[in-house]
């Protein structure tokens, strides 16, 4: 495995996860650098987070309401420019041909060199933790949306002119390839993941040492202070 520090920034980036707290908990360091160093960064968050709650008698549309709003000031706070809500139900995403649809036509209109989701092929993490099926659903359907759909004209083709991704980063992976240094952006990523207070109770603080930690340990990999890793894939030569 070759360890590679990843310092060039993508004109345009194009985060695709399931929940409104997925990309700054898993790449939110990473958003916010490419964002100061000049990158035109959207993210697509695909359901509401409607049934995130350990409360029986929590209201679903009360709940997702709150989460918007907890996105929109984390995503302020990474300096993201776009920020499109998908509103699927929570739990229930399907890698059909309809997700695949929105995914290529914010694609085509984005037109990202980069895009960042989650790597579908990590399950199993330890013994005590295995990744939502959401996550391993919106990892497949944004690869799928990304090459060969978007950049063949025949897919979908009222959904906007082709467009192909360059590369393809895949957070949370077992087999990272590339680590972006987030020295600068680690502060950044933890208080836009305390934004997300729904999911959070009174574990703040517990989270953000959690952050530091794992960005500590990522960045030992490659010899700088904070680092999250990735499952570069390259899309196009
Ligand atoms: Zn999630």
């Amino acid at each position: 495995m070759s360890e590679t520090l990843l310092d060039e920034v993508p004109g345009k980036a194009l985060a695709v996860y399931a929940h409104p707290d997925d990309p700054d908990i898993s790449c939110g360091g990473t958003l916010a650098r490419w964002a100061v160093g000049g990158s035109l960064v959207h993210v697509v968050i695909c359901t509401s987070g409607d049934k995130g709650t350990t409360d029986p008698d929590a209201d679903p549309e009360l709940l997702a309401a709150s989460r918007v709003s907890e996105a929109q000031r984390s995503a302020e706070i990474l300096g993201v420019n776009g920020l499109h809500l998908l509103g699927h139900p929570d739990g229930e995403l399907e890698n059909d041909k309809a997700l695949r649809r929105e995914l290529v036509q914010i694609i085509r209109e984005v037109r990202p060199e980069a895009i960042i989701s989650p790597d579908p092929l990590a399950v199993f993490f330890g013994e005590h933790h295995y990744n939502h099926r959401d996550h391993r659903v919106v990892g497949w359907a944004a690869l799928d949306a990304a090459a060969p759909a978007a950049s063949s004209p025949l897919y979908f083709p009222d959904a906007g002119a082709a467009h192909q991704v360059t590369a393809a980063y895949l957070s949370g992976s077992l087999e990272p390839n590339v680590w972006v240094d987030v020295s600068s952006t680690i502060d950044r990523k933890i208080q836009a993941v305390s934004c997300h207070r729904s999911q959070l109770g009174d574990a703040n603080e517990w989270i953000a040492s959690a952050l530091r930690d794992g960005a500590e340990h990522a960045g030992r990999e490659v010899g700088v202070g904070f680092a999250e890793p990735f499952r570069r894939i390259w899309l196009a030569p």
